[in-house]
């Protein structure tokens, strides 16, 4: 499902095209793709909020399935072992990020689906050293949500500074919150959480959140840490305005509408607000690692690959009940 010029998700950006097929450059590996999960950061692509790096594209960076061919000098993959292929799709290694943990921030990161063509498609090329071995326990339906919405929702609530035991929000209540509250309860946190969606917020009630409620009522305790998860700035000021003196919003969001004035005593006593950028390597194993354990569940809304414009519609109006996968 190629994307040739960004449109509202109404009008159907994504073409169903015919390509031939990836061969792995040295050093790839060639991924025959099973599920591939919906982003809300590839409904922003596909409709022009993030401005496309590189046009045509195929979206989609949280790719499932098995290994069909192996390029030159790849070691650890062989023909046949199930792969996952998410939103960080390769680094330089040698940038001053890259050589003190922190790759999420390369100078030279290539995204999956955004530089690289990705997973909305049968057949998938990947950096072999960035493809992610997967539990055998998560089908791959259940496993593809997991690798954005997942990995970057944990990368958030680490950088929140959430302790066990401590005072969380998560403001929105989409696929990424849906396993970040997992997390969180594993964790022993109270889950306080903000969405204009009542279901959503009966839903986040039936995970274990101590309280849900609305953007226009109060959280009812002052927030050790907040996670947003919504691209909306306003958000980001109602997460600030819940936190206790030295908590932090994280937010999760390539791109928000705008960043709103706001008056300075709602920061001041060390409140923090920091974005959250990507994911390294580590983050991806921590958080499969804790998917296991927990277990966490993912909630998936299968769609066929050719109806990828029926589930970025869905994403847009907010008619997803927890991710969007689209399977072929
Ligand atoms: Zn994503
Ligand atoms: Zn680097």
């Amino acid at each position: 499902m190629l994307l040739e010029r960004p449109a509202p998700a109404a009008e159907r950006p994504l073409r169903a095209a015919t390509l031939p097929d990836p061969e792995p450059a040295p050093g790839e590996v060639v991924i025959a793709v099973s599920a591939c999960a919906v982003c809300r950061t590839d409904l922003q692509l596909c409709e022009g909020d993030l401005a496309a790096r590189r046009l045509p594209i195929i979206p989609g960076h949280q790719a499932v399935g098995r290994v069909r061919a192996v390029g030159e000098g790849v070691t650890g993959w062989g023909i046949g072992d199930r792969a996952g292929v998410a939103w960080l799709g390769g680094t330089d290694g040698t940038c001053q990020y890259c050589r003190s943990g922190r790759e999420n921030l390369c100078d030279n990161a290539r995204f999956t689906g955004w530089d690289r063509d990705g997973g909305f498609a049968e057949l998938i090329a990947a950096r072999a050293d960035f493809a992610l071995a997967l539990p055998e326990r998560f089908p791959d339906r259940a496993a593809a949500p997991l690798l954005c919405g997942g990995i970057i929702g944990y990368r958030a609530l680490r950088l929140s500074g959430i302790a066990p035991g401590g005072r969380l929000g998560l403001f929105g209540f989409g696929a990424s919150a849906l396993i970040a509250i997992q997390v969180a309860r594993h964790w022993g946190c109270e889950v306080y959480v903000v969405t204009r969606s009542e279901e959503e917020r009966r839903r986040a009630l039936n995970l274990g959140a101590a309280w849900a409620g609305g953007l226009d009522e109060r959280v009812p305790v002052p927030l050790d840490a907040a996670v947003t998860f919504a691209p909306v700035g306003s958000v980001v000021v109602a997460a600030l305005r819940s936190l206790a003196p030295g908590g932090t919003v994280a937010v999760n969001a390539i791109h928000l509408d705008r960043m709103p004035e706001f008056p300075y005593e709602l920061l001041w006593r060390e409140r923090v607000i920091r974005s959250v950028a990507n994911f390294t390597r580590a983050d991806a194993r921590e958080l499969l690692d804790l998917a296991v354990a927990i277990p966490i569940q993912t909630a998936v809304d299968p769609f066929p690959l050719e109806e990828a414009n029926e589930a970025l519609r869905r994403l847009a109006e907010g008619r997803v009940a927890g991710a969007a996968v689209l399977e072929t």
